[in-house]
């Protein structure tokens, strides 16, 4: 409790927080709202659906301390939604949204002196919901676990935006038609570490997913959706289910519209991807990333002058404006701790 934290020393890592929020159920029943304890392992059978078939979802959210003193998180009622789809999707009871929305409130609400300062990070929360009864066949688990845990973040560029280097993937795919791409299954997410730390050696920021079917449109940056402009005009890889909807990619289509931008969704392939004036991959994690540069088939084309776009650096600063308050919430996307 009350540990002095260095906010200016925080990066994307686990920094352990005091308590954090769980419930389970069983197949078939109602979920019932849960209760914090004290962060820290979980009990769990060896033959855990999760351990053992990876019947598990995550989701990613971040509370902010702004401008108005508060501390508010950023839709998060499409977290629930989300992982309401996904749940679905991996044959598991899906938690209201109340009890959701109400969780988040009551465990960052529960570690408030580890949501940073404005402008040093946020409060990362972390929704787990896993098959955790024991299961021998592949089938769906006997019981439910939802939990929540949070950890504070520095912000994603410390010393202003940069833009990033990207590969495009030759050899691996993220998600095929039919498959679990279009939600945040966590077996989705192993497969994808081999391909990244691959292209981090040779110096890139991240790879760039081609369709599995005809690997020629752009499909997802790692675990980031993407953007590119063209003449003033925004184009995004539509969902088609094996796009990951982001709740940013969404946010950034309606602000971008709101601000008078054409926003395209459809098939964004490669050739016309590498003419674009500008592009940018966009997550929670760090709202927007500008690409500096895409290399293909060993090629490198360049965005521009290598420096974030101009349309990139407007979404950016209208994005997190609102999500600091420092500019007018016109959207009802903030959603602040009832406490506050
Ligand atoms: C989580 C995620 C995103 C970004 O979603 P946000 O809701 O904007 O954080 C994009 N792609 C993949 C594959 C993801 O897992």
């Amino acid at each position: 409790m009350n540990q002095p934290v260095d906010w200016d020393s925080l990066t994307f890592s686990l920094t352990p927080t005091d308590t954090m929020y769980i419930t389970t159920t069983l197949d078939g029943a109602p979920w019932t709202p849960g209760n914090l304890q004290p962060y820290g392992d979980i009990p769990m059978s060896p033959a855990a659906g999760v351990l053992n078939y990876g019947q598990g979802l995550f989701e990613g959210m971040k509370a902010y301390t702004t401008s108005k003193g508060r501390i508010v998180c950023f839709r998060p009622e499409e977290n629930a939604r989300r992982m309401q789809r996904g749940a679905d999707r991996l044959k598991m009871p899906p938690v209201p949204e109340s009890i959701f929305v109400d969780a988040v409130e009551q465990v960052v609400n529960a570690n408030r002196h580890w949501v940073p300062p404005m402008g040093k990070g946020a409060l990362y929360i972390r929704p787990l919901l896993m098959g955790s009864g024991p299961v021998l066949g592949v089938s769906p688990a006997p019981s439910y676990t939802f939990l929540i845990y949070v950890t504070p973040v520095g912000p994603y560029f410390k010393g202003g935006m940069s833009a990033i280097d990207l590969l495009i993937s030759d050899h691996h795919h993220r998600a095929a038609p039919g498959g679990s791409g279009g939600v945040k299954a966590i077996g989705n997410y192993a497969p994808g570490m081999k391909p990244s730390k691959e292209a981090k050696a040779e110096g890139y920021a991240e790879v760039i997913y081609l369709d599995a079917e005809t690997h020629s449109h752009i499909e997802e940056v790692g675990a980031a959706n993407f953007f590119c402009v063209k003449n003033s005009v925004l184009y995004t890889p539509e969902l088609t289910g094996t796009i990951l909807p982001g709740i940013t990619r969404d946010s950034i289509i309606e602000m971008a519209g709101s601000l008078g931008y054409d926003v395209v969704e459809g098939k964004v392939d490669v050739a016309s991807a590498l003419e674009a004036d500008e592009a940018f991959c966009c997550g929670t994690a760090a709202v927007i990333s500008p690409i500096g540069s895409i290399t293909h088939e060993g090629t490198k084309v360049v965005y521009g002058d290598g420096k974030p776009g101009t349309i990139t650096t407007q979404l950016y600063d209208a994005l997190t404006g609102l999500q600091n308050e420092t500019e007018e919430d016109n959207f009802g996307w903030i959603h602040p701790l009832p406490q506050d």
